[in-house]
């Protein structure tokens, strides 16, 4: 079970396979590409090397981060194989006891999280997580969701938006992501529509 993988000098923390969407270029079906809810290695040989087959526990995560050295990371990062923020509280729970261990908490999220708990979870990453990197994919509502098929519809798109201001605003660094896939004129709105809610705009390459 691989619940943790080294990129760069990052650490990873990958803890389900669940997510609120279905995009059409998500690796977990080993038939896309990845736009950013998470990151992958090419040292892992294969995307079946992060499938879970069950969820670890908060005991099992930190267990496998002990085995690491943790001060020599740039950055932990909470981010695939699915949707971190399936398991909000786990996330928390982890990211408590990472702090003052490692130099910077990452997050790498669809920005549904207010939607799949029913309840405004940015108080709760405050302090916690330095940045949150939330995947944008298109322009409006109506290009999102006919990407990403998200259970919540087309009301996912304004959702994290809003997730990504209410971050912006407990001082949480807020980066939207797109992939470089984008026409020039849409990557264009994306950076505004990102900078209007108190984040900026990350231009991802895809991974095809
Ligand atoms: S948000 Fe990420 S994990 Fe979820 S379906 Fe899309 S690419 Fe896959």
């Amino acid at each position: 079970m691989t619940i943790s993988y080294e990129l760069g000098n990052s650490l990873y923390i990958n803890l389900t396979n669940r997510c609120s969407n279905a995009c059409e270029f998500c690796l977990r079906d080993g038939t896309g590409g990845s736009d950013s809810g998470w990151e992958t290695s090419a040292d892992l040989s294969g995307t079946e090397a992060l499938w879970l087959k069950r969820e670890p526990s908060v005991d099992e995560i930190i267990g496998d981060l002990q085995q690491r050295d943790l001060e020599g990371y740039d950055e932990v990062v909470f981010c695939g194989f699915g949707e971190p923020f399936m398991r909000f509280d786990e996330c928390v729970a982890v990211a408590k006891w990472l702090k003052g261990r490692v130099k910077k908490i990452r997050v790498n999220t669809n920005g549904q999280a207010n939607l799949i708990h029913g309840r405004d979870v940015t108080g709760e990453m405050a302090g916690l997580f330095d940045v949150v990197s939330i995947s944008l994919n298109a322009k409006n509502a109506e290009l999102y969701e006919a990407v990403c098929h998200s259970d919540f519809g087309e009301a996912a798109y304004d959702a994290l938006l809003d997730f990504g201001q209410k971050c912006a605003e407990k001082g949480i660094e807020t980066v939207f992501t797109v992939v470089d896939l984008l026409p020039e004129e849409d990557i264009r709105a994306c950076e505004k529509i990102a900078n209007s809610r108190g984040g900026k705009l990350r231009i991802r390459k895809y991974i095809s």
